[in-house]
């Protein structure tokens, strides 16, 4: 019998019916000794499986876990016959891996087997969920395998227990120590001039005080009433006691006023209501300073549920706070005397699944904050920058190093934090970008509503990197410009366009910079990765080939950026030399005539053919499914660069639209040595000798046209690539100044 449990009818559950193949087995010795993959116990077909979900326990709970992690539901036409399902038992995670010898065992959980029809396996890698599929067994039968409570299931209720919560940050302020407390070096506490809270006990927006302890929000605004926004027109009345018992607040910050009155807390930091809406020079103090007011948060809440048409707004509940808010129920079965769960989505598959994850401005929110208690449709977590807790499994007394099902981080986490720690100036760079390009990725499949927060919306982010990357901390409004990270610059200007791109999609947004040679030039999601082998890890730059960039700043200031200098000076195989400007005066003096967001650099350049190469998603897919494909689109493509010779010789790689033109050749400049290793298949050994470390320069095809402003050539970026040094010496390529814009 299929039951659904609220906390009061916990510990009463009758043994469930079971069909013949599951009365079969014995689960308490699956349990005792566990089940390793070589004995695995096959069950049947996954169809014969379903269809016996409301006659049998186990098959219930199997199909429960099958039907979500794969969303049968968005797959009626699969035929699922020859899928066929195997159990194991293993132990889940280990209490603590810092010992040496053999590690504590934690729990045991039943994984359940199958393989993905490629077109759910399609669905699955591009949601990011049902990463595993597993039964839980729940705590209260732990004792009987002689296993402590930790890290076996605990009930989830139709509301949370605000004890719990309280238990979490306990935890983390009073036993994680610094590594919690003090996240971001050099983002100060400050709170900015003028910073307002919404005080929950006399409900009024309030001058936030001297050392405020307060909690901030993270919530999509969507299109509602906006009476509920503070303005010129209402904030002084708002100062008043009790004033906001009168204002229609929306659901979520209602909610989220309601918890931390709960908590015992004072003090909410909710943005449409602590900024003044309508008065510019506030909104730009308090932007600026966002990275203080996560950062300096003692708690983020977030409102992530899984979007409903219709709650999808600042008008969803915080799921779990009233009874009825939640979407799925915890289904626990009693089979053979033990009370089984179907575990609750982890943090990455419920983030996946939220449309809040798929805004803008919750990136940097999310990135920034210390303590964060996610209220997703199933569950909560809390997410610090130790553990992750979640309702549905017991692991408050975890250690440091322990291992447990859901302990992976939401997004972008870690990269950063390890940057501070590297104190070698060369790797610390080199991490930096790597960073960067991690969240760069993350941020650019979000959406804005405004393009014009293109920049905004990523502020945060860039002050926190701008503290971090250097010993002395740099200001974040000349570390990066035009959302490229000046000290990094080689490596940054490496992304690719994301697959499904679409190709040619620039961004125009009046009154905004976005060149052609910066990912904020363009309206799509871009990625970094290896183009030539699919494999070595993100691209980058070993050294610069160019003597100077100089770049024309948003006031028309043409700036000279320093060269890459975590950038190794010498290499020894090289053949290519970078050209000498003939004037080092030449570029900053020519910028000063250019529009904003010019790059200018003195390089070589030279025209060449391209040939498209066989899809490699087709490749990919054909062979392993278990690889995501990364390249290859009805938008992009990769191609091949040619020599002149004829029959032609394979040069190099590049990513471009794929409908370029292959009739015509294509202008391409150099921009520095790449670091990728190099495949077989990238050039012909054989007509341009043998492969050796940095023998692959990055290389960037443009357009050019005459300006219409200054009279000189100015080019667009098209696509990034890789060229072979011997090709590129071999082909009859030219010296002269890049205005890239
Ligand atoms: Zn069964
Ligand atoms: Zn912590």
């Amino acid at each position: 019998m299929a039951m659904f449990l609220d906390e009061d009818s916990a510990l009463v559950l009758p043994d469930s019916p079971l069909c013949k193949i599951c009365n079969a087995l014995d689960l308490a010795q699956m349990f005792q000794k566990g089940v390793r993959e070589s004995h695995s116990i096959t069950l049947g077909a996954l169809a014969t499986i379903l269809s016996k979900e409301h006659i049998c326990g186990l098959c219930g709970l199997i199909s429960h876990l099958v039907s979500r992690s794969w969303l049968l539901d968005r797959h009626t036409i699969e035929d699922l016959t020859s899928v066929h399902v195997q159990l194991l038992v293993e132990p889940c995670g280990w209490a603590d891996s810092s010992q040496p010898g053999p590690h504590t065992a934690c729990a045991h959980r039943i994984q359940v087997r199958a393989k993905r029809p490629i077109a759910i396996h399609r669905t699955v890698m591009k949601e990011k969920i049902g990463l595993v599929m597993e039964l839980q067994m729940m705590e209260d039968d732990a004792a009987r395998f002689g296993r402590e409570r930790a890290y076996h299931g605990r009930r989830v209720g139709a509301v949370v227990n605000l004890e719990l919560i309280k238990e979490w940050m306990r935890i983390c302020e009073e036993e994680h120590g610094l590594t919690c407390a003090n996240v971001w070096k050099n983002v100060t506490e400050q709170l900015p001039q003028g910073a307002r809270m919404i005080d929950v006990v006399r409900m009024a927006v309030v001058e936030a005080p001297p050392n405020c302890r307060y909690v901030a929000l993270s919530y999509m605004w969507g299109n509602i009433n906006t009476n509920y926004k503070t303005v010129l027109k209402n904030v002084e009345k708002r100062r008043h006691t009790s004033s906001l018992e009168s204002v229609g607040l929306p659901r979520t910050i209602r909610d989220a006023i309601k918890l931390v009155q709960e908590l015992g807390m004072r003090y909410l930091w909710v943005d449409a209501m602590c900024i003044v809406q309508d008065d510019p020079a506030d909104i730009k103090i308090q932007i600026t300073a966002m990275a203080t007011i996560y950062g300096a948060a003692r708690l983020t809440i977030f409102c992530a549920p899984t979007v409903i048409v219709g709650r999808g707004s600042a008008d969803s509940p915080l799921p779990g706070l009233e009874p009825g808010s939640r979407e799925e129920i915890q289904r626990i079965e009693r089979i053979q005397s033990l009370s089984l769960a179907v575990p609750l989505r982890m943090l990455i598959e419920a983030l996946a699944a939220s449309e809040w994850n798929t805004r803008g401005w919750t990136f940097q929110e999310h990135i920034l904050s210390r303590r964060r208690l996610f209220f997703t449709s199933d569950q909560l977590f809390f997410e610090c920058q130790r553990d992750v807790f979640s309702e549905d499994i017991i692991v408050e007394s975890s250690k440091d190093t322990a291992m447990y099902p859901g302990k992976s981080h939401g997004i972008g986490y870690g990269a950063l934090h390890s940057i501070r720690n590297i104190k070698h100036q060369h790797s610390r760079y080199q991490a930096y970008a790597k960073a960067f390009m991690q969240m760069l990725e993350e941020y650019t499949q979000r959406q804005l509503t405004k393009q014009a927060d293109i920049y905004n919306a990523f502020f945060a982010i860039i002050t926190v990197f701008s503290r971090d990357i250097e010993m002395t901390p740099l200001d974040p409004h000349t570390a990066f410009l035009f959302g490229m990270p000046l000290s990094v610059l080689e490596d940054a200007m490496l992304w690719q366009p994301a697959r499904n791109a679409p190709a040619r999609n620039r961004r125009r947004e009046q009154g905004l910079v976005t060149p052609s040679w910066s990912w904020a030039g363009w309206d799509i999601s871009v990625v970094y990765f290896d183009i030539v082998g699919f494999m070595y890890g993100p691209p980058g730059a070993l050294r610069s080939l160019v003597e100077e960039w100089v770049i024309v700043d948003t006031d028309g200031q043409a700036r000279r950026i320093a060269i890459g200098r975590h950038l190794w000076e010498h290499h020894q195989n090289a053949k290519y030399r970078r050209p000498s400007s003939p004037s080092s005066a030449l570029l900053v003096e020519e910028g000063a005539s250019l529009a904003p967001g010019t790059l200018l650099f003195y390089t070589t350049v030279a025209f060449l053919k391209v040939r498209k190469v066989n899809n490699q998603l087709d490749e990919i897919a054909g062979q392993d499914q278990t690889q995501v494909p990364v390249y290859g689109s009805e938008f992009h493509s990769v191609f091949e660069v040619l020599s002149e010779a004829s029959p032609p010789a394979k040069m190099g790689r590049i990513v471009l639209p794929s409908d370029t033109d292959t009739i015509r050749p294509l202008e391409f400049a150099v921009l520095s040595r790449s670091n990728m290793g190099c495949s077989p298949e990238t050039y012909d050994e054989q007509v341009f000798g043998g492969r050796y470390e940095g023998c692959l320069l990055n290389v960037m095809a443009v357009t050019s046209s005459e300006s219409t402003v200054c009279r000189k050539k100015v080019s667009e970026r098209i696509g990034v690539g890789v060229i072979a040094e011997e090709g590129w010496i071999a082909a009859r390529f030219q010296e002269r100044v890049v205005r890239l814009q």
